[in-house]
């Protein structure tokens, strides 16, 4: 129900929550032209527009209509910070004051956004300071895309180039929020949206079997990457809770189903820890999963956090392991944390109170 010109009443109703044919079945129930809709759509999505006021070729009426039914929920920077190596940190504000980080990582060859897809996270991953705080809510698609928009801004503005890539690695397992993810994914490939390739756009998971199954039957167009962090259940589930319903076997055959449909290979994200799966044995268990689906291994750097004891194995030991999984004929990649000094490296995206309180303690 819309307001049309009724007395002010709570604007509940976020614009860009409406599809352009529910915006053009609103505009025609307030009495305004449907073909407006169009219009109205290019300056949300295409334009990343958040104010009424700047949408320059709608009649002023049009707009005073608008303000008094729909208000648009932007997300805002709150606050940035630049870590020496250049990647940068922001804490955004929600709507409703909830609080969410994304980075901007540069590099030589590409500009990198890491979004969040949830407040918090629900998973207890225990290497992960986003698993110490409590899923507060899912981000709708909106609040994702502005992130993507207002970290694009910052590599113009900063870097003075455009992004080139997207992960949603940052705070929320992103299949968890699933028709939101999805949703964000259309809006940042359309072109009445960001209109880049979604082979730019890699989603990260804990590992949701029945999730991964449902991608390949969207048939996806973007990169699907798996934190596997160790091949072996009994230390999976030691580290990622997750794995208990979600065994090693069953998420083998979720990315087996995932490829037969998508024809896109996998790439498995693994810590190499100090003292927990840094063995040959544990790099023959992760060659042999390898084994299951077309992939490659990006061993990640691990950033420690005051709430849990691991910390990251030595150079040589990654060396050796990494060394190993090529010999097996493993595509490895060996990948240097950015944003450390900053806490913005993987693992490290929480809103601080809790961390800092452990550290306190
Ligand atoms: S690693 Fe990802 S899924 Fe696990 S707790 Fe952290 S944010 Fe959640």
């Amino acid at each position: 129900m819309y307001l049309c010109n009724v007395e002010k009443a709570v604007k509940t109703v976020d614009i860009r929550s409406l599809s352009l044919a529910q915006l053009k079945d609103a505009l025609v129930e307030m009495g305004e032209q449907g073909f407006r809709a169009k219009q109205i759509y290019e300056w949300l999505w295409q334009k990343s527009c958040t104010d009424f006021d700047e949408m320059s070729n709608l009649s002023k009426s049009l707009r005073e209509t608008l303000k008094a039914n729909f208000t648009i929920n932007a997300v805002k920077v709150k606050q940035s910070q630049i870590s020496s190596d250049k990647t940068i940190k922001s804490t955004f504000s929600l709507y409703d004051n909830n609080v969410i980080e994304g980075v901007l990582i540069p590099a030589d060859d590409r500009m990198t956004a890491c979004v969040s897809s949830q407040v918090g996270c629900s998973l207890t991953c225990k290497f992960c300071a986003t698993g110490y705080m409590d899923r507060k809510r899912n981000l709708n698609a909106d609040e994702i895309y502005d992130q993507v928009v207002l970290i694009a801004k910052q590599a113009e503005e900063k870097y003075g180039h455009p992004l080139t890539n997207i992960v949603y690695m940052g705070m929320g397992e992103p299949l968890l929020n699933y028709s939101n993810m999805m949703k964000s994914v259309d809006r940042i490939t359309s072109p009445d949206g960001l209109n880049m390739a979604a082979k730019r756009i890699t989603v990260s998971t804990a590992g949701i079997a029945k999730m991964i199954k449902k991608l390949g039957d969207d048939e996806v167009r973007f990169n699907l990457a798996l934190s596997l962090h160790a091949a072996n259940d009994d230390k999976r589930n030691e580290i990622m809770p997750i794995n208990e319903q979600n065994s090693l076997a069953a998420l083998a055959e979720a990315l087996k189903y995932f490829y037969a449909k998508t024809k896109s290979p996998i790439t498995f994200e693994y810590i190499v820890f100090h003292n927990f799966n840094d063995e040959l044995q544990d790099a023959k268990e992760l060659a042999k999963f390898c084994k299951n689906v077309p992939c490659k291994v990006n061993i990640i750097e691990y950033n420690p956090i005051a709430l849990a004891d691991f910390v990251n194995a030595e150079a040589d030991k990654i060396d050796q392991f990494a060394t190993y999984l090529r010999s097996q004929g493993v595509i490895t990649n060996v990948r240097r944390s950015r944003g450390k000094d900053i806490d913005a490296a993987c693992g490290q995206l929480a809103i601080k109170d809790k961390d800092k309180e452990a550290s306190e303690a």
